[in-house]
């Protein structure tokens, strides 16, 4: 007699809904062609999560029911080993307009694992082949999650293109702001300056490359050559435009949200000469650029990561994002 083979069930973490999480099992994927199915390792959680579950994001950039986690690394079955690899969250056509201008992050397609297709909470994740971006083998799988957030912040940077000497403040002190403070350092600033609601969140922002810290009470004003705002919040925003030099630039990245409103004095801003740049997302170089500085050691932002968690322990990493205590980085789940 012999025993049906019946394979494993996978674990995933799905948002039926706003305000519905659960985790679920589910038959192994099947990888469509030109698409490959890659082993999640590590898997990094956001604020952008949260906004997801809680239903605060712009409905025309989620899809529910969506399977969580946009910033991940993971393993592939390679020709002739297991290969780590990282992979572009953002599925861009290649073929539109913008693609073909290399601006694959404003794709007439909008598409992007952990929003509209499902991500990396998983067992599984299937992405396209062409969105695969292998890493050496030494790199730290906790560091690597960190490459989609890092290509938010490089291309970011690279709209503002900072000068060599520039004096730099960063609004925010989440995993974006530190590695605003991280990332801007490879363009030779004179001063970078951080300022976070949190003092706990001090030694991170010293470590990532911040030469001060402060909180908002106590923070300087108005002589910035680049003001970076990475709080997400309109208030943030706002405290940008205030803080830039006459002729300076400022950075948005950061994303309030859906639909909030903040005054700004419009006749400042121009009177000031601001250059202000908002930022989306990141194209394929970005991504590839930051997959490389990772892979040759030029950047090292695993200290970055805090929290080390279990996919079962899922609602208490959760709980670590919304109700910080002491000082938290990333906020990550072990596969
Ligand atoms: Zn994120
Ligand atoms: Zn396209």
């Amino acid at each position: 007699m012999t025993n049906p083979v019946t394979k494993p069930s996978k674990r995933a973490l799905v948002v039926t809904g706003p305000g519905s999480v659960s985790l679920e099992e589910r038959p192994p994927a099947l990888a469509p062609p030109g698409e490959v199915v890659v082993s999640p390792s590590v898997v990094g959680l956001c604020g952008t999560d949260l906004e997801i579950i809680d239903g605060r994001i712009d409905p025309a950039y989620v899809r529910y029911p969506l399977v969580l986690g946009h910033e991940w690394c993971g393993v592939l079955d390679g020709p002739d080993a297991k290969q780590l690899v990282v992979a572009e969250g953002v599925v861009a056509c290649g073929h539109c307009e913008r693609c073909r201008q290399g601006r694959t992050n404003l794709c007439e397609t909008y598409d992007e694992v952990g929003f509209t297709r499902d991500g990396a909470l998983a067992d599984e994740v299937v992405v396209p082949r062409r969105v695969i971006h292998l890493l050496d083998q030494a790199v730290d799988r906790s560091a690597a999650t960190l490459v989609e957030p890092m290509a938010v912040v490089f291309q970011g940077l690279d709209r503002a293109r900072p000068k060599p000497g520039w004096r730099v403040l960063v609004i925010g002190d989440g995993t974006v702001g530190l590695l605003s403070a991280l990332l801007v350092r490879l363009y030779s600033p004179s001063v970078v300056d951080l300022v976070g609601a949190r003092s706990a969140q001090e030694d991170l922002a010293l470590e990532a490359g911040a030469d001060s810290f402060c909180t908002p009470e106590k923070a300087p004003r108005g002589d910035y050559d680049l003001v970076v705002e990475a709080a997400g919040s309109s208030r943030a925003a706002g405290m940008a435009l205030d803080s830039a030099r006459r002729g300076g630039a400022v950075l948005l990245l950061g994303l309030p949200p859906h639909g909030e409103k903040t005054p700004v004095a419009v006749d400042d801003v121009v009177n000031r000469d601001l250059a202000v740049h908002a930022s989306f997302s990141y194209t394929s170089s970005s991504f590839a650029e930051v997959a490389g500085l990772l892979s040759t050691g030029a950047v090292e932002p695993s200290f970055l990561v805090t929290h080390r968690l279990a996919l079962e322990e899922w609602p208490a990493a959760l709980e670590a994002l919304r109700q910080p205590v002491g000082a938290r980085g990333k906020v990550v789940i072990e596969l």
